[in-house]
């Protein structure tokens, strides 16, 4: 990685001021039901107090709303305030984590002068003020002043320029901490110089909100596996029909300027040889749960029935694409490729993910759903990286540049 990180300078008896991603989930008590986010940012949490620094943390966590004075109303603060998380942060670590009640203003600038080197304080969340996301230059001046240094390790993120995420870093010394490195080594060698054969896989829903993520891979990888909603637009595009299946209607060119550039390229582009077909209407909201005794066939995908929908990919396809996965020596997947929240339309998601676990070069997640399903499916720990950041790792996979990446310092 050519950005700078941690090691790259020194921290002892600093004031290092971290953006972290603690956006977690938590319940109506407001337990958290998954840490995986704290966890995640402990190595350069961990480094940065054994290292002498005074470690300044913030983070957002859900959507707060703003009265006319651009602060959280009472409500807000009351639901998205970080108190839970430092007090899971502060058993991760095993030493106090203080907690205060603003993230910028007098009182946290004498807490920050208090502290001594090795403590820990986590700023209250970044988005009470409406002035984080517009990423106003004042607002970022004040959360500036507390620290000397700055490191971002929230890649989750740094596919959006706010003040906590982007602003900061114009007014101090910016670096990578050691998740941000991780994500950014992970995909950008898969980007920039993969080991080949590379093969991507991906699923998900719309072709037009990947249709730039396809477009970059098109450049870059000797086979493109398609799965997912996705595969019945490619199918329509070239005449096939499709039944009830979902058609993405804006997706139809796209999907035959891909097929197209696919070909010029020489990128071997799979669409699955068949389906696992429902009998649904074509409205019928599949999130509210498919019924129980509904008619289920496995058929080519080429030959979907009237009143049908697909919504897996079949056992021979799952055949086919996990040769061509374990043979791989990169494999980047994003987009589940069935409706895998519901055991029934489950399996090919599943043995993507056994393939990936399989293939002995490296294996990359990324995208919201896709690292859920890894996560759900028990697979997450036989793959080399499951991203943490849903829309960053899309971002870097459409070959954008992340502005809470770009403005680092370059080593
Ligand atoms: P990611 O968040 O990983 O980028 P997407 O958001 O694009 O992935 O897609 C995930 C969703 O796609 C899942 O909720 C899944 O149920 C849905 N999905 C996958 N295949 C189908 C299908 N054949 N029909 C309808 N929905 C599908
Ligand atoms: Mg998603």
């Amino acid at each position: 990685m050519n950005k700078k990180t941690v090691r790259d300078i020194d921290v002892r008896g600093k004031r290092v001021l971290v953006r972290v991603d603690f956006n977690v989930p938590l319940d109506a008590e407001r337990n958290i039901t998954d840490d995986r986010r704290i966890v995640a940012a402990l190595p350069t949490i961990k480094y940065l107090i054994e290292q002498g620094a005074k470690v300044i943390l913030m983070s957002h966590l859900g959507r707060p709303k703003h009265d006319d004075t651009g602060k959280a109303d009472a409500e807000s603060v009351k639901k998205y305030n970080l108190d839970p998380v430092a007090k899971r942060l502060s058993e991760l670590i095993g030493k106090p984590v203080k907690k205060l009640d603003d993230c910028i203003g007098e009182e946290v600038k004498k807490a920050v002068e208090a502290m001594s080197d090795g403590d820990v304080v986590l700023l209250e969340n970044v988005r009470f003020y409406k002035a984080e996301e517009k990423n106003d230059p004042e607002f970022a001046r004040q959360l500036a002043s507390l620290g000397e240094v700055y490191v971002n390790d929230a890649f989750g993120t740094a596919h959006r320029a706010h003040a906590s995420t982007e602003g900061v870093a114009h007014i101090l010394p910016g670096v990578a901490g050691f998740l941000m490195e991780k994500e950014l080594d992970y995909l950008g060698k898969a980007l920039e110089n993969p080991d080949r054969p590379f093969v991507a896989v991906l699923g998900g829903v719309k072709v037009s909100d990947k249709i730039k993520v396809i477009d970059n891979l098109l450049n870059k990888v000797d086979a493109l596996l398609i799965g997912g909603a996705m595969t019945y637009t490619f199918l329509k595009a070239q005449g096939y029909s499709v039944g009830n299946s979902m058609v993405d209607v804006d997706g139809l060119a796209l999907a035959n300027q891909a097929l197209q550039k696919a070909k010029e390229r020489g990128v071997e582009l799979m669409l699955p040889i068949d389906t696992v077909a429902v009998e649904l209407p074509a409205d019928f909201d599949i999130p509210s749960g498919v019924p129980a005794d509904v008619n289920i066939q496995i058929v080519p995908s080429t030959a979907i029935p009237d009143g049908y929908r697909g919504l897996d990919i079949g056992p021979e396809t799952v055949k086919q694409y996990g040769e061509k996965i374990k043979s791989a020596r990169t494999v980047v997947w994003n987009g589940p490729m069935g409706v895998f929240e519901d055991p029934r339309f489950a399996k090919g998601t599943l043995g993507i993910a056994q393939a990936m676990a399989e293939c002995q070069g490296t294996t990359i997640v990324g995208g919201g759903d896709s690292a859920a399903a890894v996560e759900q499916l028990g697979y997450a720990d036989k793959i080399d990286h499951v991203s943490t950041g849903g829309g960053a790792s899309l971002e870097f996979l459409e070959g954008k540049e992340l502005p809470g990446v770009a403005i680092l310092q370059d080593k």
